[in-house]
C-alpha cells in the first residue's frame, strides 16, 4: 500500500514536471543553445558530419544527460552528437568545404551518398543469408540467423528517440531504400512462424519498436499470443527507449496502454523481456529513468541490457562496473556487453579485443553474482556471436580463447577454439588459429551454407521451385 502511494505520487510529479518531447536534428546545430559554445568552426564541423551521418537528439538526452562543462569528452555527448573523427579524414574535408561554402542541398546530399555506399552499412552478411524464404519468396523485414530466434523489424519502428553516433542501423535512417529492411506483412511473418516450431522467441528490432504507438506495437504483439503460435514462449524487444526516453513508459499519452499491453503477455502464459540497451550509467542514474524500469518490471517483464563498448563512451571497467550494478539494484538483469561491429564509423568507435577483454573482467570482478549474468564481450559475427572468453598460454603460445554463444550452426555452441594472440585485433576476421590451421573450423562450413543459399536464390530467380 505504502508502496502503492509512493510509486503514485512518483508518476504523478513525473507528469507535473514532463515536458513535451521536442527533437533536434541537422537544421538544429545553428540554433540549438547548449551548442552555442562551440566554435563556428567545431558547429561547420558537426554538420559536414550530420550530413553523411543520421544526427537526432531529444531534449532530455540534451538537458538531462549531457554534462556540458566536460563536452566533448563527455560519454553521452561522444554518444549522440556528430563527431569528426567518425568520417574519414578525405571525406570529411569534403563535407566541411561544402558545408563551410553553403553549398546547394542538392549537391551536399549527393557527395554524402556517395560517402555513405562506401562505408558498408550490413555488415556479417545480414541480408543475404538472415533473410527467410516462404513460399519461394525472400521475407522482408525478418531474420532468422539463430535457430530459437527470429527477429521482426517492424516498419514503423525504424527510427529511434536519439540516434547513437556508432550505430550499424544507419543506412535505415537516411533513408537508402535497397539497404533497408522493414517489415510490413504482417500475415506472411506469421505464417513464417506457424510453419516453423522450432522458433521459441521473437525479437522485435529496429531502430527502436518504442518509437511505435501502442496501437501500433500490439499490431505485432497480440498475434503471437495467439493459441496458433503457442511454440513461442519469449517475445523480446530491443530498445532504447528505457535510456533515451523513459517517458515512454511512466508520461506518454499511451503509457499506460503499453504496460496493459506487456501485462498482457503474462496473462498470455508468454515471457515478455524488454531487451534495454545502456550505454552508460549516466542513462540510469535520473529519477524517471528508474521508474521506467520499475514500471516496466511490474507488468511482470523482465529488463534485460546489453549495449556494445565503444572507445570515448564506455571504454572504462569502473563505467560497466557501475552500469551493471545500477541494473542489479533495479531488478534489470546485466545480459550482453558487445564488441563494436564492423561498420561505418567503427574507426573511431573501436576498442581492440584485448582490452576489451581487460575492461570486461576489471568490471566483472568489481560485481557480485547477481552482475555475473553478463556475457561478453562478444562479436555478432557472420557465423555467429562468438565470446572472448580468456587470453590462455597452451604450449607456450599466448591464445585467444573463444567460444560461439549462439552461431548459424548449432552445432558450433560451446565449442572453445583458440586463437593467435594479437594485441591489435579488433575482430574475428583479423585473428588467425593457434594451430596454424589455415582456417577456423567452423569456416568450410559456413561457406557450404553460403553457397547453398546463393544457389537457391538464383534457383528461384531463374523460375526455378526446388
Ligand atoms: C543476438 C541475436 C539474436 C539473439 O540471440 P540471444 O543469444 O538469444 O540473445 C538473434 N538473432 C540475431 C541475428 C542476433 O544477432
Ligand atoms: S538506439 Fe539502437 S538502433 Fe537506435 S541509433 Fe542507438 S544503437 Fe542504433
Amino acid at each position: 500500500m505504502l508502496y502503492g502511494t509512493l510509486m503514485e505520487r512518483r508518476i504523478a510529479n513525473a507528469r507535473a514536471g514532463a515536458r513535451k518531447y521536442r527533437v533536434y536534428t541537422r537544421k538544429d546545430i545553428g540554433t540549438l543553445p547548449q551548442l552555442q559554445r562551440l566554435s563556428v568552426t567545431d558547429r561547420v564541423a558537426m554538420e559536414a558530419v550530420a550530413a553523411v551521418l543520421p544526427f537526432r537528439v531529444n531534449h532530455y538526452v540534451v538537458e538531462d544527460l549531457i554534462d556540458w562543462s566536460n563536452v566533448p569528452d563527455d560519454p553521452i555527448y561522444q554518444l549522440t552528437f556528430p563527431q569528426p573523427g567518425m568520417l574519414r579524414r578525405r571525406d570529411f574535408a569534403r563535407m566541411f568545404r561544402m558545408i563551410r561554402r553553403d553549398a546547394p542541398e542538392r549537391e551536399v546530399r549527393a557527395a554524402a551518398r556517395a560517402i555513405q555506399y562506401s562505408m558498408n552499412p550490413h555488415p556479417a552478411g545480414q541480408l543475404d543469408l538472415n533473410v527467410p524464404v516462404l513460399d519461394d519468396e525472400p521475407l522482408p523485414g525478418v531474420q532468422h540467423k539463430y535457430r530459437e530466434t527470429v527477429l521482426i523489424f517492424p516498419a514503423a519502428g525504424q527510427t529511434c528517440h536519439a540516434y547513437c553516433t556508432y550505430c550499424f542501423r544507419w543506412a535505415q535512417f537516411v533513408g537508402i531504400e535497397e539497404l533497408k529492411f522493414a517489415s510490413r506483412e504482417a500475415d506472411a511473418w506469421q505464417r513464417y512462424l506457424k510453419a516453423h516450431p522450432e522458433v521459441t522467441s521473437v525479437l522485435l528490432t529496429g531502430g527502436d519498436p518504442m518509437i511505435m504507438k501502442a496501437a501500433v506495437l500490439r499490431r505485432y504483439i497480440e498475434p503471437l499470443l495467439a493459441p496458433s503460435l503457442s511454440h513461442i514462449s519469449s517475445i523480446r524487444i530491443g530498445s532504447k527507449a528505457p535510456a533515451y526516453w523513459p517517458y515512454r513508459f511512466v508520461t506518454d499519452e499511451d503509457a499506460d496502454e503499453i504496460l496493459s499491453l506487456f501485462e498482457e503477455v503474462r496473462q498470455a502464459g508468454r515471457h515478455l523481456a524488454l531487451m534495454a540497451h545502456y550505454s552508460h550509467p549516466r542513462e540510469l542514474g535520473t529519477p524517471i529513468a528508474e521508474l521506467a524500469v520499475r514500471r516496466i518490471r511490474d507488468t511482470g517483464a523482465a529488463v534485460r541490457c546489453q549495449a556494445p563498448l565503444v572507445r570515448h563512451v564506455n571504454d572504462s571497467a569502473d563505467a560497466w562496473a557501475q552500469l551493471w550494478r545500477r541494473q542489479v539494484r533495479l531488478g534489470a538483469i546485466p545480459y550482453y556487453m558487445f564488441v563494436e561491429r564492423d561498420t561505418g564509423p567503427r574507426d573511431y568507435f573501436s576498442v581492440s579485443l584485448a582490452r576489451a577483454l581487460k575492461i570486461f573482467n576489471d568490471a566483472y570482478r568489481q560485481v557480485s553474482g547477481l552482475g555475473r549474468t553478463v556475457r561478453g564481450p562478444s562479436m555478432s559475427a557472420t557465423a555467429g556471436k562468438v565470446v572472448v572468453e580468456g587470453v590462455a598460454l597452451v604450449g607456450g603460445q599466448r591464445v585467444f580463447v573463444l567460444k560461439f554463444l549462439q552461431a548459424r550452426n548449432p552445432e558450433w555452441v560451446g565449442r572453445p577454439f583458440f586463437a593467435k594472440f594479437d594485441e591489435q585485433a579488433t575482430w574475428l576476421d583479423d585473428l588467425e588459429p593457434a594451430s596454424g590451421a589455415k582456417e577456423f573450423f567452423f569456416e568450410a562450413g559456413l561457406r557450404e551454407l553460403a553457397a547453398r543459399r546463393a544457389s537457391g536464390w538464383a534457383e528461384r530467380e531463374a523460375g526455378f521451385t526446388a
